[in-house]
């Protein structure tokens, strides 16, 4: 993503649809992307969605050094910082605290493939991270959060909510939302009593597809 006027509106743009879907309340959720140069535009800290304008936006590099800028940026940079840098097929990261990933990050396993959806957009189970760390510890939360990533483009912080990525803005929005739905099916199928997950090899397949051949066949 280049970093103009336009790209940073569409991330404010993508804060206040976090909140009209209902995956977030207040400013608890925060966007980043990766620009062309490497370097990471991030949302800034507590800065009300409706009031953030396109130069509250922050730049950071990839060590977490602050290029530009007047705000701090999220609290919860390292969780970005952390992703953008262990997964280079990544552009763009949306976290919110949505109720149903919430409560499946309050279980204690990763979140099986149950759907086609899921195959193509998530590309695997959605990992939980391996132990809780509280959110103010936010180094120790960004490698824990490394540590337990798959290629999977969803993880979901342990006692704490989703994060969810994709190439662009637009496809890590369409994650939030596969991510919410499964989670809530998910549940919904525990409290039934069973569930019949999808075979690796139809996952593979399944994101190979979306990845190489969708709308080409
Ligand atoms: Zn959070």
């Amino acid at each position: 993503m280049r970093d103009t006027t336009e790209a940073r509106r569409e991330i404010i743009q993508t804060c206040l649809w976090m909140r009209e879907q209902g995956l977030v309340y207040g400013t608890r959720g925060n966007v980043s992307a990766r620009l062309d140069d490497g370097n990471i535009l991030i949302t800034p800290s507590k800065v009300p969605y409706e009031e953030m304008r396109p130069e509250d936006l922050v730049v950071l590099t990839p060590d977490g050094s602050t290029v530009s800028g007047t705000r701090l940026s999220t609290s919860e940079r390292e969780l970005h910082r952390g992703i953008l840098n262990a997964r280079k097929d990544v552009g763009a990261i949306i976290h919110t605290h949505s109720p149903f990933a919430m409560a499946a990050a309050a279980r204690n396993e990763d979140v099986p493939v149950i759907s086609e959806e899921m195959c193509q957009l998530i590309g695997g189970p959605i990992p939980l991270t391996k132990a809780f760390v509280p959110s103010h510890e936010h180094v120790k939360l960004g490698r824990m959060t490394v540590d337990s990533l798959t290629p999977a483009n969803a993880l979901l912080i342990r006692n704490h909510g989703p994060i969810c990525f994709g190439r662009t803005l637009a496809e890590a929005r369409v994650c939030c939302q596969i991510v919410e739905k499964s989670c809530l099916i998910y549940l919904q199928l525990l409290a039934s009593g069973g569930l019949q997950t999808i075979a690796d090899e139809y996952v593979a397949a399944g994101r190979d597809y979306y990845l190489n051949g969708y709308g080409k066949t």
